[in-house]
């Protein structure tokens, strides 16, 4: 996940930040490789940082993905028929179940006080309710029945809270670093932790800045799609406008679209698209697993305990752990990711009925991914907060010349808004999901070649 400076710079060899470094790191043994010529590492002129920490939700046994989609296709009813209570036992709940605001921390928390209002008009008082996941949602749920005469005990798979939040904590860091969901919309009071606001934007090509890409050519595909007599992707819709979803600012309008539903445009629902891209934001920058923490602090959590199998009749519910020991409930709450509930992560006995096996089919789990870098010095000089790469870098293919490497569009500068010297990336769709597969070093050469853009004029080299 982490990769200090040293380390990348041992590791880079032949590009110009190994060429710098030579002088002053020991040349490091060669060693062979077996199978195939190494691709050429790209050069760059951005410095390494001073430390880098990436996510990996994409291989995550527990999350599967990053955030829920709309499929092509898909109606709009899918997430609410995931969200029915199945035998008024098994309930649902997680960003995925929300209707008004999946693949968000907002569509979790509203998710978990939608299951919490249905088991108060059903469960009775003295029964024991499980929570799978200590998650936005389960924590919401935990916390909404509280002041019920009800015992709630959750069980989280991992030895932490928080799932899909990660306020990684850390001494070399001067503020919790978010591995999952952090950015909201700027009129959000939720007020889960300390945020800041992210109003600025910047939207730089090799040549110059240009204008702030809006959202109209999307707004007019949605409106156009409407009148097809079936669902498209929201590529295709684009096209039917007349747009062209290639065109440089265009696509990267469409990459920072992906950073938030987690899906390219070609997989993406027309009728029933994401919410679309927000020019502002506003940025937590606290630590989210202490707002977990504090909601889940009336129920009986148990950490590092994986759910494998819910059984359940008219009586009850039974559920078998990792350990193999099962332990009974009157209901349960599951409330892990989309992607765990498609591989089959747990199983249930009975199997959920049609209706419910067919919405986790239809709804598709997406990709976002993240890193972060920390500097001591900053190498950009600009105050914007949210930069959007356009086109490609200034040595034509955005320097990326590393094989399989990734171009990492869309960065907040935290710089002006916190003090702190922090540039933070972010892909999604299926650029997470490669980006993700890459080694720490391909990862981080291409989240600095990404950035050659944001070198002050006369530093590209
Ligand atoms: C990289 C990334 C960036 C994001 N950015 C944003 C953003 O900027 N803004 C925004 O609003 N949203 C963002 N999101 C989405 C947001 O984080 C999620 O929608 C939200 O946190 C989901 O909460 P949840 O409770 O539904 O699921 P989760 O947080 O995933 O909680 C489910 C819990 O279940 C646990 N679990 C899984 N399997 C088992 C099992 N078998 N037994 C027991 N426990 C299990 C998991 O460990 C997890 O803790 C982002 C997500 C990611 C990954």
């Amino acid at each position: 996940m982490r990769m200090t400076r040293r380390e990348l710079l041992i590791g880079a060899g032949a590009g110009a930040l190994g060429v710098l470094l030579v002088s002053c790191t020991p040349e490091p043994k060669p060693t062979r490789t077996p199978t195939r010529t190494p691709s050429p590492l790209p050069t760059t002129n951005v410095p390494a940082p001073a430390d880098s920490v990436r996510s990996s939700w994409a291989t995550d046994q527990y999350s599967r993905g990053a955030v829920s989609y709309t499929r092509i296709g898909v109606q709009s009813d899918t997430r609410a028929t995931l969200a029915e209570p199945v035998e008024g036992r098994v309930y649902f709940a997680g960003e995925a179940t929300d209707v008004d605001n999946p693949s968000t921390m907002r569509g979790a928390i509203h998710s978990g006080e939608s299951a919490a209002m249905r088991l108060r008009a059903t469960a009775e008082a003295g029964e024991r309710i499980a929570v799978i996941g200590a998650g936005l949602a389960g924590a919401t749920v935990a916390a909404d029945l509280a002041d019920l005469d009800v015992e709630v005990t959750v069980f989280e798979a991992r030895d932490r809270v928080g799932g899909r939040v990660h306020s990684h904590l850390d001494d070399d860091w001067p503020i919790p670093v978010q591995l999952g969901g952090w950015l909201v919309s700027p009129d959000d009071d939720s007020d889960l932790a300390e945020s800041v606001d992210l109003a600025s934007a910047l939207w730089r090509s090799a040549g110059a800045d240009i204008e702030p890409v809006a959202n109209a050519p999307l707004d007019a595909a949605i409106t156009l799609a409407q009148t097809f007599p079936a669902d498209v992707s929201l590529t295709e819709a684009l096209i039917a406008t007349g747009a062209d979803p290639e065109e440089p600012g265009l696509a990267s309008l469409l990459a920072y679209l992906a950073t938030t539903s987690g899906a390219d445009a070609e997989k993406l629902s027309a009728w029933f698209p994401p919410a679309l891209p927000r020019a502002a934001s506003k940025g937590i920058v606290g630590d989210l697993g202490a707002y977990v923490r504090t909601q889940l602090s009336d129920a009986q959590l148990t950490l590092s305990s994986p759910v494998t199998r819910i059984a359940y009749d008219d009586a009850g519910v039974s559920l078998r752990l990792g350990t193999g020991e099962s332990t009974s409930f009157d209901r349960v709450v599951v409330t892990v990711p989309l992607g765990v509930l498609q591989r089959d992560g747990i199983e249930f006995a009975p199997p959920l009925p049609f209706t419910h096996r067919g919405a986790l089919n239809a709804l598709g789990m997406g990709h976002v991914e993240t890193i972060w870098l920390r500097y001591d010095e900053p190498f950009w000089d600009t105050e914007a907060t949210i930069w959007h790469a356009v086109g490609d870098g200034p040595a034509g293919g955005g320097g990326l010349t590393l094989e399989d490497a990734v171009m990492v569009r869309t960065w907040i500068n935290l710089l002006p808004v916190t003090g702190e010297n922090l540039l933070v990336g972010i892909v999604g769709g299926d650029d997470a999901e490669k980006f993700a597969e890459l080694e720490e070093e391909g990862a981080l050469l291409s989240a600095l070649t990404s950035l050659e853009l944001f070198l002050p004029s006369g530093a590209t080299g």
